[in-house]
């Protein structure tokens, strides 16, 4: 039995030289039902191994042997996840409901907060300034305990081709991961960008390697863009139902969509107080004065009164339709949430947003393997998102199986980012 063998790695571990992290050597975890996010069944009683922050094995337990390690974690009675990838959130800008705030501290602070709510990575797609990258450009170690982030830099805008290509030439020298374009119009409130011109963008962005994503909302914006190449559905087509057209291209041009429906909540839902407020999952991240400010009465009252919200929060019921749909036809699906601006709780609202796919008809499984192994995909990023061998070790241990009802992935135990214990607030 691999587990009763005593070693001495920890005394060696002392002696080394050079960087020492403290989940440096081999740490294995056991006993867990794991949910490896592949689609794959639970594996009963597993063993987990990871060596220098990177699974090195993982199987059912008598599966696995393992010659030496410095630590065996018992994990039994709990259920492991893959980390949780938010495809579209924004990192940096918010304090509390201020803007603006963008900076390292900031950054670090809001890295760790998605850390907590088992949130590893976030791929900020919008709003990044040097900072952000500099976080992005530093993270690939096994001392990491905060959440991965990756950037898209400003997103692009401009009248003109010259500046349009300019911006873009900018982000790309920066080392963007996404570039990020908005095509729609506020609905009906600001001018869309000209077709001529998202063209010129999408050429540029390819030309230097950069995937597109596409803020939208209608369905003959998502058609056009689809057709000319972008590469990633950033929200849901919320003017109407998509239909089996809409289907053929997007599985055809194996795009992924991102649904983002707590940002459709988010521009409504405070009209009232909403029932999450006096979730502890919630308030335990959140501060009082935010609370505060979201329920003055006069604040709901303009929500509440404000063609803005309604036509967002009608918007919602088609996006949800449509994500039921896009399930329904294997049309992968990234989790998303476009947290991070005012009012959309960084972590609190990703598990809103599996419990809201969920209700549009993804089971269970498809919504896990939506925020693990498809975001992964769907992001062209082949370290995180399932827990298989070479992977870095980010994965959520939970108390409850989120198998058997999908809020359960708020029953957090604990969370590890490249093998390293998220520290507590
Ligand atoms: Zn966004």
């Amino acid at each position: 039995m691999w587990l009763i063998r005593t070693i001495l790695s920890l005394l060696v571990l002392g002696y080394s030289l050079g960087t020492a992290w403290a989940n440096e050597g081999t740490v294995v975890f056991y006993g867990a039902t794991v949910i490896d996010g592949t689609g794959a069944p639970p594996l009963e009683n597993a063993a987990l191994v990871v060596t220098d922050g990177r699974i090195r094995a993982i199987g059912r337990r008598e599966d696995v042997s393992v010659e030496q390690y410095n630590e065996a974690i018992d994990l039994g009675g709990k259920t492991v996840i893959p980390g949780l990838i938010n495809a579209h959130g924004h990192v940096g800008g918010t304090y509390g409901l201020q803007t603006d705030q963008y900076n390292r501290d900031n950054l670090l602070r809001q890295l760790a907060l998605y850390a907590r709510y088992g949130v590893t990575t976030v791929y900020s797609l919008g709003g990044d300034g040097p900072e952000g990258f500099a976080l992005r450009n530093e993270q690939d170690h096994a001392g990491l305990d905060r959440a991965r982030l990756y950037v898209a830099g400003s997103v692009v805008t401009g009248n003109t081709e010259a500046e349009i290509v300019r911006q873009v030439n900018d982000n790309a020298d920066r080392g963007a991961d996404f570039i990020k374009v908005r095509v729609d119009d506020n609905l009906g409130r600001t001018p869309k960008m000209p077709r001529e011109l998202f063209d010129v963008l999408l050429a540029q962005a390819h030309s230097r390697r950069s995937p597109l994503a596409v803020h939208l909302f209608y369905l003959d914006d998502a058609r056009y863009v689809l057709e000319a190449g972008a590469d990633l559905i950033a929200h849901s087509i919320r003017d109407l139902p998509v239909d089996d057209g809409f289907i053929e291209l997007i599985r055809d041009k194996q795009v992924c969509y991102v649904p983002t429906l707590t940002r459709e909540v988010s521009t409504f839902v405070y009209e009232n107080e909403p029932g999450f407020f006096s979730h502890p999952f919630f308030r335990q991240e959140v501060q009082q004065s935010t609370i505060d400010t979201l329920t003055e009465p006069e604040r709901m009252a303009r929500m509440a009164n404000s063609s803005m919200a309604q036509g967002y929060k009608a918007g919602l019921e088609v996006a949800m339709e449509n994500v039921g749909r896009l399930a329904a036809a294997n049309v992968p699906i990234a989790m998303g949430t476009d947290s991070g601006p005012p009012a959309r709780f960084q972590g609190f609202f990703e598990h809103m947003e599996l419990s809201m796919m969920v209700e549009a008809g993804m089971n269970p499984m498809q919504a896990i393997q939506s925020a693990t192994s498809v975001a992964a995909d769907c992001m062209g990023n082949s370290m995180i998102g399932s827990l298989e061998p070479g992977n870095w070790a980010d994965f959520v241990v939970l108390e409850n199986n989120p198998l058997e009802a999908i809020d359960n992935t708020r029953s957090i135990d604990s969370v590890w980012i490249a093998g390293n214990r998220v520290p507590d607030n």
